[in-house]
């Protein structure tokens, strides 16, 4: 079965594939569609920007097609920044100025107040009806930055259980417990039965 996954990221298609080995199901990304159109997250949930994404190119190609959307809440801040963690500290903010920004907004939380959790939602449509799969991760927002793996907040959040960032912990702890890898398990059991 072949999946078509609304992204460019050729890291995040290799990474599925890796993750679906041997299960007869192959993910290919965008660049199977012709000048494949940019698609604007606007949605208010997690939920409809995955819902917008994986739609429209299932429209475009006929394919089963997943879509992610994904975001960063902390408790303190009111579920801020929530679905707009990619652009926080403006449309063109790299992930150093996101960073910058959360941690000065928390300047005065202290850190068993800085609760927080990441959340991952993928949208798969089969056959023009859509099916959603959730993963979470709960942590806290460090401090400081520390550690250089990854990408956008992991220097600043440590999740529950362990005592340093994500971009110190690495890719492997990562993998294992994020909000995407847990997101992911339930879009693997949901295709392994549908597959059966
Ligand atoms: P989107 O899902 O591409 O709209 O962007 C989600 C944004 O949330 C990213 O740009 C990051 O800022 C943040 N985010 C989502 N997942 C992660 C993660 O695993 N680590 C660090 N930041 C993340």
């Amino acid at each position: 079965m072949r999946i078509l996954l609304a992204t460019k990221n050729r890291g995040k298609i290799r990474e599925l594939n890796s993750l679906f080995a041997g299960t007869g199901v192959e993910f290919v990304g965008l660049d199977i569609v012709e000048s494949p159109p940019e698609v604007v997250e606007d949605g208010k949930t997690y939920q409809e920007n995955a819902l917008k994404k994986a739609m429209t190119f299932y429209r475009l190609t006929g394919l089963p097609t997943l879509a992610e959307d994904s975001g960063l809440e902390v408790d303190a801040l009111g579920g801020a920044p929530g679905v707009y963690s990619a652009r926080y500290a403006g449309e063109d903010a790299t992930d150093e100025d996101n960073n910058r920004k959360l941690l000065q907004a928390l300047k005065d939380v202290e850190f068993e107040k800085r609760t927080a959790r990441f959340v991952s939602v993928l949208c798969l449509v089969m056959d023009g009806k859509p099916h959603f799969f959730e993963g979470e991760v709960r942590g806290r927002i460090l401090m400081e930055p520390e550690g250089s793996s990854g990408f956008g907040y992991d220097p600043v959040f440590c999740p529950e259980g362990y005592e340093h960032s994500f971009a110190v912990l690495g890719q492997e702890i990562k993998n294992s417990i994020s909000h995407r890898a847990r997101a992911i398990e339930k879009l693997k059991g949901f295709l392994e039965r549908m597959l059966q």
